[in-house]
């Protein structure tokens, strides 16, 4: 049964009804990493009792979608829920369009083709984007129908100390977690940090575990999304632009803008955009010319109303003649509008050597990752750390008290893992300056191609372009046919899945 217990129903040493020396496990954090972590190891092989502490309010908006890859499908597999995925998942939205910012005709179409389903199946699996918040929900209904799990929102953690041996439960040490009053939220056997970035401005159990001189910081890129409930009926000209594709994107000098599907299922129409700028003073400049007061909390941070209205006038007004009337009509449709900053840990976070305290730091809470795969690492973090869990190996039969070597060793390749995705995807694509510089020179041409090439430094810009344009031709020739035949993008049961999750399917039907 899941528990949704008050401040005043917690007890220290909360028991279930498990052996004595049953693993007790506390997860901060019940977002993307915290809660798929829940869902594998109370799915599990291995008897454990887990708790999940999370600061926010069990109604907080969750943001928008996930194309989830193998890992994050995998994990749905482990943790129960995967009959569950096509519910909560777009269909056909695996698929991408590109435009200019002025003039009706596509750039681009990203997807995969039928042939390619056929030849590659693992490179072209099904891989719709998958509403966040019914991911959410999916994992909850799960845990509650689990014994083993319980789960207090409006519960932060903040401060973590190491029990020694001789203490704690049956004398094997462990980890007492505290609330921020520094009362205590239990002792465990093991803790897991799955705050992600949004912890407060320094977290202080992460500050346990690695060590970061710089801590998170903005980065010097804003985003300014927001939703539209039903694009089909708000926005006719940009339903008839998104037609069925997931993302639909335009490119241009310095600017981005994306709109992405990200409803719970077919029926439900939600579309998501994102403004992207660059804007070295932050939210702080943004909101002061808007007339909006900063935001206290992420409730607050989502606008609707005048603070709604001041913020489509800024951005109306930032596009200036650039865009044409399709993707002004987009931002007059939003309903709901969130202005802010993109943030990153230190480059040089590194995990403490030596630490005895059973404390693991997983997904974002670490090292993040940035938008455009963070969500799928925390998916793989979990998928890892329940399977080291789940060793015979991984706590002390007598005692319940953790081996924390093979964590330690899993945690490094986690950690490691970020690496690439913390220091490329994070960056700036440009330096603010010749950002900011860029911004307002006009429309998209393809000289701006220089910015995105995707094709080695050394092919002469000319060639580039050229090879660019023919490619992009033949995406839309190609997906106009596809379509004529029934394809350009996945449904439930019409496309391949990945090879490592069939393998989980049929394992748990065996
Ligand atoms: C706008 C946006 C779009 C994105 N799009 C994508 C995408 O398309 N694909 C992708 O893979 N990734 C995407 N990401 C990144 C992805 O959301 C993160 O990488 C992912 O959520 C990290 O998971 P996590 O579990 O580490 O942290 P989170 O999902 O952020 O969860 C952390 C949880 O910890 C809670 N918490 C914080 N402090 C405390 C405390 N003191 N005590 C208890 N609980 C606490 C928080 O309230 C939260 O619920 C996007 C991110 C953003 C901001």
């Amino acid at each position: 049964m899941l528990r949704h217990l008050s401040r005043a129903t917690l007890t220290r040493g909360h028991a279930f009804a498990t052996g004595a020396a049953t693993p007790r496990i506390a997860i901060c954090g019940a977002g993307v990493s915290g809660l798929t972590l829940a869902g594998i190891l109370s799915n599990g092989t291995r008897d454990v009792q887990l708790t999940v502490f999370e600061r926010a309010r069990r109604d907080r908006d969750q943001g928008y979608g996930l194309d989830l890859d193998e890992h994050g499908q995998e994990a749905l597999v482990r943790a129960g829920v995967y009959d569950r995925y096509w519910d909560i998942s777009y269909p056909y939205s695996d698929t991408a369009v590109g435009y200019q910012f002025s003039g009706g005709e596509p750039l681009l179409n990203i997807f995969w083709p039928r042939l390619t389903m056929r030849l590659f199946p693992e490179s072209s699996a099904a891989r719709p984007e998958t509403n966040r918040g019914g991911l959410r929900d999916i994992l909850l209904d799960a845990l509650a129908a689990r014994g083993n799990t319980e789960v207090h929102y409006e519960r932060g953690a903040w401060d973590c100390r190491r029990l020694p041996r001789g203490l704690g439960r049956l004398g094997a040490g462990g980890a007492e977690l505290l609330d921020r009053e520094g009362k205590t939220l239990g002792e465990f056997d093991l803790v897991i940090d799955a705050m992600g970035l949004h912890s407060p401005l320094r977290d202080p159990v992460r500050d346990l575990r690695v060590v970061d001189s710089v801590g998170k910081h903005y980065v010097g890129e804003m985003l300014i999304h927001g939703v539209i409930n039903d694009i089909g009926k708000t926005c006719p000209s940009v339903a008839q632009r998104m037609d069925r594709f997931g993302t639909c994107f335009t490119l241009g000098r310095g600017y981005h803008v994306t709109m992405q599907r990200f409803g719970a299922g077919a029926d439900d129409k939600r579309t998501c955009l994102f403004y992207h700028i660059n804007r070295p003073d932050g939210e702080g400049g943004v909101l002061r010319e808007m007339g909006i007061d900063k935001p206290t909390s992420r409730s607050t941070g989502i606008f609707t109303g005048d603070k709604l209205r001041a913020a489509k006038e800024w951005i109306l007004q930032d596009m200036h003649e650039s865009f044409d009337e399709v993707w002004r009509d987009a931002i007059r449709g939003l309903e709901r509008v969130t202005v802010r900053g993109k943030y990153m840990h230190g480059d040089d976070t590194k995990l403490r050597e030596g630490l005895t305290l059973p404390l693991v730091c997983i997904g974002d809470a670490p090292r993040n990752c940035g938008v455009g795969g963070g969500g799928n690492l925390a998916m793989q973090d979990a998928n890892e750390l329940a399977t080291i869990l789940e060793a015979d190996d991984a706590f002390d039969e007598a005692t319940g008290a953790v081996n924390l070597p093979p964590l330690r060793a899993g945690e490094a390749i986690m950690f490691e893992r970020k690496e690439e995705f913390h220091v490329e995807r994070l960056k700036p694509p440009m330096n603010t300056r010749e950002m900011v510089e860029a911004r307002g020179r006009g429309p998209f041409d393809w000289e701006d191609f220089r910015e995105f090439n995707p094709l080695p430094s050394w092919v002469p810009f000319p060639v580039a372009r050229f090879a660019v344009k023919r490619f992009a031709a033949l995406t839309k020739a190609w997906y106009a046919w596809e379509r004529k035949r029934g394809g350009g993008g996945t449904c439930k049961g019409n496309a391949p899945i990945y090879a490592s999750v069939e393998r989980l399917l049929a394992e748990q039907k065996k």
